[in-house]
């Protein structure tokens, strides 16, 4: 998810308050981070600037992930510089301040991911804080970002994994869990403020409390260990959807997929396998043992067999051989997953796969990508179909005078594919209606209200 474009405004009183104008970029993880700083800010009675022109101080939260990631967050920064001239860097890329001072020597202050304290430290150098508790009255659950009815719920930071082709870990540090009763507390707010859906990320969800060695944490009349399927078990009594992502396949997996097949949370898993030729795995040093996961994702549809699988792909990573990739295609034939994003590989600065030799030419990955693509295409097409005649329930997005969309319990929002809805009544955004499934294509569904 990017978004290059000044975040809207809240509105305040104009004439007192110090202005802020805050660009996010990247995932859903540095989005939550975004949440936070402009949340502190808020509370701290600045209001967020629609333009750059009009701010006293511009923010730039980057994205550091890929070449072309980099490339985005120096853009928006050329661009603030340029619209305003007081320009505040932090996020993934902030933890390499080098290149940023490179290209903008003007830059106020340049703060790393996660260094919250430290990119408001830096807005009151430049703009000291008008504090007002009688004013400065912010919601409880925080500013969010996202549409009232759905939010990002990030349960950790960094990661123990080391992938190959990855820089998260040296940008982010080694997995950091909060205490269940943290995260918890802020689930129940979020749902409390009027939240129907619950986005639980991190980057290696499934390893959730290994670093607090799963320590139990004071929870209602109870102790929760911070365990991935006890907070799943947790999460789902707060009488809101919640959706997982960036699971890894380790065996105890299954006990929360079993959760899905009880209703208590969705039945949706978000797996970024990346790859399935062994050879090809193995330099990319992914974690899990994904050799075997064919037989995993048979035994959680035995489960739990309205479960849906999304994923995410490489292909042309250094090595990958026209034997590797059709290995590939054939695991996709019999995975039949849901939900399929497909990548080129593209070297990320400081990532050891740069050493990998054997780097497949452009050309070649362009083409694995279209077969790639097409092959998978036909996989989506006839789930797709499998679902008309169904009723199931969608959550509504966007209102609309006679088609509103929505999303099944099989479609996160941004990634995945809507459902259109027609219905004789207006319907409101967070509204959870039962709908008749009357046609499908490749990615999105179309049916009418019956409930
Ligand atoms: S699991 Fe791998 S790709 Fe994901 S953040 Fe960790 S090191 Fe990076």
């Amino acid at each position: 998810m990017t978004d290059s474009a000044p975040i809207a405004g809240i509105t305040a009183d104009p004439a007192a308050a110090p202005k802020v104008s805050f660009v996010s970029l990247g995932c859903p993880k540095a989005l939550v981070d975004s949440e936070r700083i402009i949340t502190q800010l808020r509370a701290e009675g600045y209001e967020l600037s629609r333009s750059h022109a009009g701010a006293d101080v511009v923010v730039v939260n980057t994205c550091g992930f890929l070449d072309s990631a980099k490339a985005e967050s120096l853009d928006a920064i050329g661009k603030a510089l340029a619209e305003n001239g007081k320009v505040i860097v932090t996020g993934c890329m902030g933890a390499e301040p080098a290149q940023i001072r490179d290209a903008f020597p003007d830059v106020l202050a340049i703060t790393g991911p996660q260094a919250y304290e430290s990119v408001v430290g830096a807005v009151h150098a430049v703009v000291p804080p008008a504090h007002d508790p009688f004013v400065d009255l912010i919601p409880p659950q925080g500013v969010k970002l996202t549409p009232r009815h759905y939010a990002y719920l990030k349960i950790s930071e960094g990661c123990n994994n080391r992938c190959s082709f990855c820089i998260i870990p040296k940008l982010r540090g080694d997995l950091v869990s909060r205490p269940a009763a943290e995260v918890l507390r802020e689930a129940e707010k979020l749902v409390k403020a009027g939240v129907k859906e619950i986005l639980v990320i991190s980057q290696d969800t499934s390893a959730y409390g290994l670093d607090l060695k799963y320590a139990e944490s004071p929870w209602k009349d109870r102790s929760v260990r911070a365990k991935f399927f006890d907070l799943a078990r947790e999460l789902g009594d707060l009488g809101a959807w919640v959706r997982m992502h960036y699971v890894y396949p380790y065996p105890h997996v299954d006990e929360v997929v079993a959760l899905m097949a009880e209703g208590k949370i969705l039945p949706y898993l978000d797996i970024p396998f990346q790859h399935a030729a062994p050879k090809v795995l193995k330099a990319m040093r992914r974690p899990g043992n994904q050799e075997k996961t064919l037989d995993r994702i048979a035994a959680w549809r035995a489960i739990a067999p309205d479960l849906a699988i999304r994923s995410t792909f490489i292909v042309g990573f250094p090595g990958e051989t026209e034997e590797d990739f059709r290995f590939l295609l054939d695991w996709l034939s019999e995975a039949k997953l849901d939900r399929v994003g497909c990548f080129k590989y593209e070297p990320v600065a400081g990532a050891p796969a740069n050493a990998l030799g054997d780097h497949v030419p452009r050309e070649v990955q362009e083409e694995r990508w279209h077969r790639f693509m097409k092959h998978q295409q036909a996989i989506s097409d006839r789930l797709q179909r499998a679902r008309v005649g169904r009723r199931v329930p969608v959550i509504i997005d966007e209102a609309g005078p006679t088609v509103a969309k929505g999303r099944t319990k099989w479609d996160a929002p941004e990634i995945d594919g809507t459902t259109y809805v027609a219905s004789c009544r207006p319907l409101r955004a967070g509204e959870i209606v039962t709908v008749k499934i009357e046609r499908a294509d490749a990615y999105d569904l179309h049916g009418t209200a019956v409930g």
